[in-house]
């Protein structure tokens, strides 16, 4: 022990008196963790060739509480929750860079400022989160897209996206489609000719109506945070489907 701190200095006061610098051992570079296997090709899973910018919009917002609903469930309330989960899930797939346009819920809706965020943002698909009500025929209950006719003419992709959209909520919830409004606005299936009340987004806009908080049996669905999950996962998991972006899940 003696014999090897003596050594010790001495190598130190030789390096010291050559000016030589020792080397420092190299530091470790991280493992990298494996890569996922693609089970269809068995080859790992690349990196998405494109990132969709997603805009979501909860509806409403501040002393404009939305829809109320029999229980005291607030449209707005519901709709940013339900926005959230949907944050958590489009931001699990690499293939999507997912923000929430929102100033609280104590805030004014400011609709505009949201466009505004999302046309210098850039986003693909600009996403606005509703419930509907309609008192006078409360057994009413039913899922509905609305997309901007003018989108759907430039992406004609856009309305068989809102039907992939319908049909996994729709196995999510029997509860069918909204297509209460058709006399007055021609809505198909759930899928709207007419849009919102939002400005026009650049992005595809779809517009969702989440189910009657009107309707006895929603309204109590709607105050269970199980169940926002699963609206939350049929709306990602149809554009997932219809994107081929699965396999890009984190
Ligand atoms: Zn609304």
């Amino acid at each position: 022990m003696k014999n090897f701190l003596i050594d010790l200095l001495h190598s130190i006061l030789r390096a010291l008196g050559d000016g030589e610098v020792k080397k420092l051992d190299p530091i470790p570079t991280p493992q990298k963790s494996m890569p996922k296997i693609d089970p269809e090709t068995n080859k790992p899973v690349s990196e998405p060739d494109k990132i969709y910018k997603i805009g979501i919009s909860p509806g409403h917002g501040g002393s404009d509480t939305g829809a109320i609903s029999a229980n005291g469930l607030a449209e707005a309330d519901v709709a940013r929750k339900i926005s959230k989960k949907l944050l958590e899930r489009f931001n699990y797939n690499k293939a999507f860079n997912a923000v929430i346009y929102d100033y609280g819920i104590n805030e004014p809706k400011n609709y505009s400022g949201r466009v505004k965020q999302s046309n210098s943002r850039g986003d693909d698909y600009y996403i606005p989160v509703h419930l509907n009500n309609w008192t006078p025929k409360p057994s009413k209950n039913g899922w509905l897209v609305f997309v901007n006719p003018k989108d759907a003419e430039k992406n004609p992709y856009l309305f068989p996206l809102c039907k992939e959209i319908l049909n996994s909520l729709q196995s999510a919830y029997k509860i069918g489609y909204a297509d209460w409004d058709k006399d007055r606005d021609g809505y198909m299936e759930g899928i709207g000719r007419k849009v919102y009340e939002e400005s026009t987004p650049k992005a595809d806009t779809v517009y969702l109506e989440l189910g009657f908080l009107s309707n006895k049996e929603w309204d109590a669905k709607m105050a269970d945070s199980s169940v926002h999950d699963k609206i939350a996962d049929s709306i990602v998991s149809a554009f997932e489907k219809f994107h081929k972006l699965e396999k890009f899940r984190k």
